[in-house]
């Protein structure tokens, strides 16, 4: 096992990472922007870096001063968290061309499935059941893309192969606004994630956003952790989580899972990941969108249900440790449920950076709270605004949910405006109580 690891990241998941790390033994060393000195894994690291200013592409962003401090620290191994360099494939490239072990999946892999084109080759070769749509990047040929827009139907979503965190993404619902919505897309696209290749996929109106958890090991072993319901969200990002997902049968979950981890499988994936489908609820049929090569922030609510923690196996599989447990080891059992916190404004839904005045955490039978913020805390307005997720356990959806809205009303935090009213509200709505809303049902909920 390693002595020493590099969490390279902030926030929320650095300290999830450190806390899995001080339960294995191992030393942490924190790396950190200058405004983030304040952090509180940096503060209970064993040692710790400055990597450069707020700027996260000087800092959080920066290859060759992440791999400088650990050189200059002697940790063994590094841990991106999620965003950031999680997902840079030549980050993950150079880190073991350093001599040092990259706590994630092969470069290939995140190569391969950062560019969801190829991701959706990849899967549709292994038997994943895909959303129908342009079966490659889009032709140049402006009548070519009439016809596959037609030939798909309308409406259709035009998707950049190089998108992530829910940017990237446009609907058309008519055949006038196709080639217009292509071009401002394919700028974006280039802008954004330096790769202008744009796809189009089939636009589902009410499908559920269902996802599967895998834990594979570098030697060709792979099990998954059952499936976790993401609908709750508010521009395409995840809002609300929970564990397993409503509706979904013991054969469904046995059948996806299987064919989820055979895949990994096939394309010799080691590490966690995260497949993601659409549901189609009435049909009951999966459409893969995407795979996620890296921790999610939605990890928790599998941690409840399935007794595993996967922070923890991350680090034991990048240390070459083989499998431990095998499929029908997984046994889930009940439900889990994760709010997302975020510091912002609850009407425009803007960042709400500043001063956090007083705190007060749930506590009480299954609440887990997962935060890096304390009184005191600054909360800085230059990344992302979650600053810890709310996550409820019961021996069934009822009771996860009964102590979620118990948790919310608990709850304190001055100084700072959240989305805590946000989630009470959706707690309280009858139709999620019911349980398998659809991706859109936020936005409708909140008249957007
Ligand atoms: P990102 O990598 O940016 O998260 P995804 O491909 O995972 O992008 O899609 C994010 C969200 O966008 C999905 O959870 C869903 O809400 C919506 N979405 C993506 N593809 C489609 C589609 N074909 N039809 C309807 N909604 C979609």
């Amino acid at each position: 096992m390693f002595g020493k690891i590099l969490i390279a990241n902030r926030g929320e998941i650095a300290l999830r990472v450190q806390r899995a790390c001080r339960e294995m033994g191992i030393r942490t060393v924190a790396v950190h922007s200058e405004p983030d000195r304040d952090l509180m894994h940096v503060k209970l690291a064993d040692e710790s870096v400055c990597i450069g200013p707020a700027a996260s592409d000087k800092s959080y962003l920066n290859i060759p001063a992440v791999i400088a401090a650990a050189e200059v620290t002697d940790a063994e191994a590094i841990h991106p968290g999620f965003g950031f360099l999680s997902e840079n494939a030549d980050f993950a490239e150079r880190v073991e061309r350093s001599g040092f072990a990259f706590i994630g999946p092969r470069p290939e892999s995140i190569r391969m499935m950062g560019d969801k084109i190829a991701a959706k080759v990849a899967m549709r070769k292994a038997g994943v059941p895909c959303v129908p749509g342009s079966d490659g990047p889009l032709p140049e040929d402006p009548a070519e893309i009439h016809r596959l827009a037609r030939e798909i139907g309308y409406p259709v979503i035009l998707k950049a192969a190089g998108g992530g965190g829910g940017r990237g993404m446009r609907v058309v619902h008519t055949e006038a606004h196709l080639l217009n919505a292509v071009s401002l897309t394919t700028a974006e696209a280039a802008r954004a994630f330096g790769n202008p290749a744009l796809y189009m996929e089939k636009f589902l109106e009410t499908p559920r956003h269902i996802e599967f958890q895998v834990l594979c090991d570098g030697h060709g072993n792979c099990v998954h952790l059952g499936e976790r319901d993401c609908s709750v969200q508010r521009r395409h990002q995840k809002v609300i989580e929970e564990a397993p997902a409503p509706g979904i049968s013991a054969e469904q979950r046995r059948t996806m899972g299987a064919r989820v981890a055979q895949a990994c499988q096939d394309i010799g994936y080691r590490g966690v990941g995260t497949i993601e489908f659409l549901y189609d609820a009435v049909a009951q049929t999966f459409f893969f969108i995407e795979m996620n090569t890296r921790i999610q922030v939605e990890h928790p609510v599998t941690e409840l249900i399935t007794g595993i923690d996967i922070v923890k196996a991350q680090i034991r599989v990048a240390a070459g440790e083989r499998l431990w447990l095998s499929q029908d080891d997984v046994q889930l059992r009940g439900h889990a449920i994760e709010c997302r916190l975020n510091a912002e404004d609850p009407e425009r839904f803007v960042p709400s950076p500043g001063q956090i005045t007083a705190w007060h955490p749930p506590g009480g039978p299954g609440i887990r709270v997962d935060s890096h913020i304390y009184a005191g805390y600054r909360v800085p307005p230059y990344y992302d605004s979650m600053i810890g997720k709310l996550i409820a356990f019961g021996s069934d959806r009822d009771e996860a949910l009964a102590r979620m809205r118990s948790a919310l009303r608990e709850i304190n935090i001055e100084g700072i405006h959240s989305n805590i009213a946000l989630h009470r509200r959706i707690v309280d709505d009858a139709q999620f109580a019911a349980g398998g809303v659809h991706i859109h049902y936020l936005e409708a909920l909140l008249d957007l």
